[in-house]
């Protein structure tokens, strides 16, 4: 028996698991909602904890994949969890860690959501997947996709690191770049996978199954800690992360095995920070970002442009947990990877950084409280953007 449905998450209309992406009644993206008394009936969480350390897939009761079927794996999660000792200047019993999602198989925490989405789609029965992506997703899906022997076209915008499109085409993909921004990218994808009747994987909502994947970083981490953290701190780009991670924590306390939730603070650059200007602005919805899109931070850099509501579903997570947005600016995302790399030995991709450099303004503006657990989710590994780093610091070749 199906133990998992897609729900509507603004309407509350159910569908039956199939490749959907919207409501078929009011347009908006869904969620996966499951039979949680079922699966919860005995002990759900307590005798996984004792498993620490390997992949996502011990929890598939709790992704949405019928029994029996094989799941699409490189061995994805089970990150480290780490302290850091040099990068903050920690007083009051604070503590501040860093989940290593750049110690995934293609070096990002998309493996999670791609690992879970290719699952469904051989699950599904189909051969051929597309997407659009800032690099990450695609080269995920393109990693995944040659493990499940599916075909794979991916679209990403002008300005994405050579790192991820090499890697994309190593893997077997074919590669579209598209003139202009994420947002454009995201529209060809979405025209494309109809046509060709191609699984969605664009890493929004976009594709309920994929962002399931997720809930993975917040079980890891409640084992990890043996607590609830106080904050955790996520480079949003529409936010299904940040999202994610926050289901993953109330699924938790649904089951009775954690006694209170985290605050989710979730961080953009400054040169694209849609759902930042929402939060200050007090706005019920996230509005388009107009400006030009200006930031070194490629992999979150999603002006919303066509699906504002993404950003909207993410900034009411936000709020409901208590927590915060915030953009950092583009030169401290230089000076803060260099910092990370010097003082902690991680090597972070500029987007994964914008979670570090917010920890310390949190600190420093006295968000953090005495004895506060900070949780950084560190997404990328600086592998996948160096050359911006290289490039930002030829000018001082003596
Ligand atoms: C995709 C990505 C994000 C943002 O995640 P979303 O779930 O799309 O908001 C953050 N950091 C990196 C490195 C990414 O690739
Ligand atoms: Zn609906």
């Amino acid at each position: 028996m199906n133990t998992f449905r897609p729900v509507c998450w603004y309407c509350g209309e159910t569908y039956e698991a199939e490749p959907i992406y919207t409501c078929r009644r009011c347009k908006g993206t869904l969620d996966i909602r499951y039979e949680y008394k079922e699966i919860f009936g005995k002990a759900y969480f307590e005798p996984l904890s004792a498993s620490a350390g390997s992949d996502i897939w011990r929890f598939r009761e709790l992704l949405p994949i019928w029994p029996n079927r094989k799941a699409v794996t490189l061995g994805e999660g089970g990150t480290p969890l780490i302290r850091t000792h040099n990068i903050l200047n920690i007083a009051n019993n604070q503590s501040l860690w860093l989940k290593l999602e750049s110690v995934n198989p293609t070096l990002a925490f998309k493996d999670r959501p791609l690992a879970v989405a290719m699952t469904a789609a051989a699950q599904f029965g189909l051969n051929e997947v597309v997407c659009a992506s800032t690099g990450n997703t695609g080269v995920a899906a393109a990693a995944y996709a040659a493990r499940a022997g599916l075909r794979c076209t991916i679209y990403v915008p002008e300005g994405t690191p050579e790192e991820k499109r090499a890697a994309m085409e190593q893997y077997g993909a074919v590669l579209h770049t598209v003139k202009g921004h994420y947002s454009d990218a995201y529209k060809v994808a979405e025209e494309m996978a109809l046509e060709r009747q191609a699984f969605n994987l664009t890493s929004t909502y976009m594709n309920p199954y994929a962002v399931e994947g997720n809930k993975t970083v917040a079980y890891e981490l409640a084992f990890q800690l043996g607590k609830v953290p106080d904050w955790i701190i996520v480079p949003i780009g529409a936010g299904p992360l940040l999202s994610g991670i926050y289901k993953g924590f109330k699924e938790m306390q649904l089951a009775g095995f954690i006694d209170k939730l985290p605050r989710m603070a979730g961080v953009q650059a400054e040169g694209c920070a849609p759902i930042v200007k929402a939060f200050h602005n007090g706005e019920a919805g996230v509005q388009p970002w107009s400006d030009p899109v200006q930031t070194i931070a490629s992999g979150i850099a999603d002006p919303l442009l066509t699906y504002p509501a993404d950003g909207t579903r993410t900034l009411s997570v936000i709020r409901e947990s208590k927590g915060i947005a915030l953009a950092i600016a583009d030169a401290e995302l230089h000076r803060y990877r260099k910092l990370l790399a010097e003082r902690e030995g991680v090597l972070a991709e500029l987007s994964s950084v914008t979670a570090v450099a917010a920890a310390a303004h949190m600190q420093q503006t006295g968000l953090l409280e005495q004895n506060a657990t900070i949780v950084s989710i560190v997404t990328g590994h600086g592998l996948k953007d160096m050359s911006a780093a290289i490039n930002h610091t030829k000018g001082s070749v003596l």
